[in-house]
């Protein structure tokens, strides 16, 4: 127990005083000393008890503080670390063991040594600063230093620390007089904290050095506080392989990258300001001299430096340019292009979709394509379409769908899935376009295609038919002139064969006739010569030429104008209508066998309403509209019991059109036909065309003809003259072109000019064209076939006035000449 806690003097007198009352009476017996001494004696034995006492304490309290100081010295000696009590100069006062062993030298030997003699000279200043330190401020310093001590001088008594990294700590005593330091060896904790250093650092380098990113460390070059350069401090090899930059820390980006100032002035831009002000930003930027993309996030570690961080981008925004230029043709492309997820709902629609469906975006948008179907594509075709694209093939087919308005459209679709990595679909991708107006005409295409074949077909037994129908009147012709060879033929047999032969003349005759109308029509080549034509008499004109057909064959043909002879004279082509007529009755003739065939007119309206009805065979109902076309026969075999060309009912309607009207026929199999055609009831005449013009303006017909023949054919020039027997002309041949103009110009007095075309030496047109320049107002007919567009322009081109079509009908040519002179 400390002294200063021993039991105070008033605890101590009252422990006494008890103490002697109970040896009263067995130290002394003081009842007959005076009371004044009686009293002082107790005083005295209290006081010595007291004193014995206080004794005691004393012992037992010292052998405490004995103890005590024995534990803090063993503590103090023992301490972990050194306890070095120094004076100002460093001079060592006092050290613990520890302190001791951590020099190796003896605690006498060490005692009066400064410390500072024991550390590393370089680190001497920072021991010196600190005592100076500690003394001056009397805070606790602390500073690290090497420990040193020479191995020879003093010789090793303990683990000795020389070499070892010490720190001291350091406080001065409260007098100000020394300074007691601890030191304790931090060696390892260095060694560990420089290693983690290093492993930091070397993590950096390697994360510096390995990053996917390039990186610059730079400095920034400021020009009255403008940003105009930078310098590269540091770069990883990243930053080189992205920019092809090499070798080039401590130089300028200027250095580095020539019109780098001029071309990327926005990018400096943005270094400066985050070098000066140290926010943080990031952009993308095109290096022009590099021709790369680049995306880059600049930020400040220091100021007026920066550090970029960069990856090449190029990639990324050629795969952007390209997605871009991809996503415009799909906005622009005329096929419609519909994407869903993977339930069909419509994620995707370009504007194609919407001018095919006329949905807006907005009303397909999450909508699933099934909006579009019209109930017509079958089931089968929508269980296949799934089944394929849910396989992960590609579908192809035809769907026709409904619009939007209800309007039915076909559609071609090749639909696909988009895959994701695993193989899942993503998507549906539908590629559409309207293949409505390509089925139309696909349609219309094969339509027409059967319709060639078809007519090939015709083309094929018209040819049969045509060569059977010729062979016929020639065969008649020349077996029955053979016969007429004979002396022995009777004058009746005579009669009948020439009957007979002139019948197949004029079967030969109307067939080519036929053709060279046909031929006509088809060049389109016809011309009307449009006249006043009494209607009436051209139906009995037809009575008359039919009536011995019909006899012959035991029918009647029944006439029936509509409308008086005054009234009947309409303006027409009367050849061209008398042809059509001829053609029906010719044709109701020939399919009727017994009974009547009656034809006429009616008036309706502003037209003329013609029939010819026959009791014949009648046609069946799938060929009425057909038999119009050209070599079209309801029986179209080579073994046909009724013998034609397949031309007449197209010649007719041909005329019958070109005349301004309409034909149809009405019939019943078995019980007849009836053929009506229209022409406009109209008394104008109008305006003839070129050929026809021009006999009006010619000479009057005079009294005796001087006609000139060019023909180099002897047998057509003997049937002209024949024609022409019996009129008051003369006439005059020559056999080629050049001939003729020769007589032309020998013979004025001749009044007309019939010129062949194809002969020798010159040419009809040619030898017309001369003649023409000798005497413009002679006129000339010229006789050919002129079935082409180019005869006629030539015809023209020459002078003509006119043409005749050979075979020359006499009737035809007398009445040219007529008219030529009338
Ligand atoms: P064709 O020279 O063969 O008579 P058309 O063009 O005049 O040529 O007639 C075509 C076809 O129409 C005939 O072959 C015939 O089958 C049918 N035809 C025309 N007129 C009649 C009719 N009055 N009665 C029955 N069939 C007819």
């Amino acid at each position: 127990m400390p002294i200063n806690t021993v039991t105070s003097l008033s605890d101590l007198r009252s422990r006494a005083e008890e103490h002697i009352k109970k040896i009263k009476g067995n130290l002394l017996d003081l009842s007959s000393a005076p009371e004044e001494m009686v009293r002082l004696i107790n005083e005295l034995s209290v006081y010595q008890i007291e004193l014995e006492m206080q004794q005691a304490e004393l012992i037992q309290s010292r052998s405490e503080i004995e103890t005590s100081l024995n534990r803090y010295t063993e503590l103090y000696e023992c301490a972990p670390t050194g306890y070095v009590t120094i004076a100002r100069d460093s001079t060592i006062l006092e050290l613990n063991l520890t302190a001791t062993a951590m020099f190796g030298i003896e605690r006498s030997l060490l005692k009066g040594h400064r410390f500072i003699s024991f550390i590393l000279a370089a680190d001497r200043p920072v021991m010196n600063a600190m005592i100076d330190d500690v003394f001056s401020s009397k805070t606790h310093q602390y500073c690290e230093v090497t420990l040193l001590i020479d191995d020879a001088q003093y010789p090793l008594i303990q683990s000795r620390l020389s070499g070892h990294t010490v720190r001291l700590d350091a406080v001065v005593s409260d007098d100000g007089k020394e300074c007691r330091v601890i030191v304790a060896d931090i060696t390892e904790r260095r060694k560990a904290a420089e290693a983690a250093l290093k492993m930091s650092e070397d993590h950096h380098r390697l994360l510096f050095e390995n990053m996917l990113n390039g990186i610059a460390y730079c400095r920034m070059i400021f020009e009255d506080g403008r940003p105009v350069d930078f310098i590269y401090d540091q770069v990883n090899t990243r930053f080189e392989t992205l920019t092809g930059l090499k070798n080039i820390e401590g130089k300028k980006g200027s250095e580095v990258i020539p019109g780098f100032k001029k071309t990327s002035s926005n990018m400096l831009e943005i270094y400066g300001r985050v070098a000066s002000t140290g926010q943080p930003e990031r952009f993308e930027f095109y290096g022009e001299p590099l021709k790369i993309w680049l995306e880059i996030s600049v930020f400040s570690l220091k100021k007026d430096n920066f550090v970029t961080i960069f990856d090449n981008i190029t990639l990324r925004k050629q795969a952007d340019i390209e997605l871009k230029k991809l996503s415009v043709a799909i906005e622009q492309s005329p096929t419609g292009v519909v994407i869903t997820d993977p339930l069909g709902n419509i994620e995707y629609l370009n504007p194609m979709i919407t001018s095919m469906t006329g949905y807006s975006p907005d009303e397909l948008k999450g909508q699933n394509p099934r909006i579009f179907q019209s109930g017509l594509t079958s089931a089968s075709i929508y269980k296949e379409l799934w089944q394929t694209i849910l396989s992960g093939e590609v579908w192809r087919g035809e769907l026709q769908n409904k619009k939007k308005n209800g309007e039915l459209y076909w559609e071609s679709d090749v639909i696909s899935a988009v895959l994701h990595h695993d193989g899942s679909i993503s998507n549906f991708v539908s590629v559409k376009n309207d293949i409505t107006e390509r089925k139309r005409l696909l349609a219309e295409l094969s339509a027409a295609k059967e319709k060639v074949e078809e007519a090939e077909l015709l083309k094929a037994a018209f040819m049969a038919n045509i060569s059977h129908e010729m062979r016929t009147p020639v065969n008649g012709i020349l077996g029955f002139s053979e016969l007429l060879k004979n002396p022995e033929v009777s004058k009746e047999e005579q009669a009948e064969y020439n009957d007979i032969i002139h019948q197949s003349g004029e079967r030969l005759l109307h067939l080519i006739n036929d053709l060279i109308d046909f031929s006509r029509i088809e060049a389109g080549e016809t011309m009307l010569q449009i006249t006043e034509t009494s209607v009436n008499k051209q139906l009995k004109d037809l009575q008359a030429f039919f009536k011995p057909a019909i006899d012959k064959k035991g029918l009647r043909l029944r006439c029936a104008p509509g409308l008086p002879d005054t009234e009947s004279i309409i303006e027409t082509d009367s050849s061209k209508l008398s042809q059509i007529l001829t053609n029906l009755i010719q044709n109701a003739l020939k399919f009727t066998n017994s009974g009547d065939i009656d034809y006429g007119y009616s008036r309706k309206d502003s037209m003329l309403e013609f029939y010819v009805s026959d009791s014949g065979i009648g046609i069946p109902l799938n060929m009425q509209g057909k038999i119009f076309d050209r070599f079209r026969q309801v029986d179209n075999t080579l073994t046909q019991f009724y013998k034609g060309s397949g031309l007449g009912l197209s010649i007719s309607k041909a005329y019958v059109e070109m005349l301004g009207g309409t034909i149809q026929v009405t019939s019943t199999e078995g019980q007849g036909s009836t053929f009506t055609f229209t022409l406009p009831y109209t008394t104008q005449t109008p305006k003839p065309s070129a050929l026809s013009t021009g006999p009006s303006a010619l000479n009057p017909l005079p009294s005796a003809l001087k006609i000139l023949i060019a023909e180099d054919d002897s047998m057509s020039t003997l049937l002209m003259k024949k024609m022409l027997q019996g009129e008051n002309i003369t006439i005059l041949y020559a056999v080629n072109g050049r001939q003729a103009v020769e007589i032309i110009k020998l013979h004025p007095e001749i009044n007309l000019v019939l010129m062949d075309v194809q002969m020798p030496e010159m040419s009809g047109f040619e030898a017309t064209k001369l003649i023409k320049q000798l005497r413009p107002d002679l006129p000339v007919i010229i006789q050919t076939a002129l079935t082409t567009k180019e005869d006629r322009e030539k015809a023209q081109e020459a002078g003509s006035n006119s043409f005749i079509t050979k075979p020359i009908n006499k009737t035809e040519l007398l009445n040219l000449i007529h008219k030529l002179f009338s």
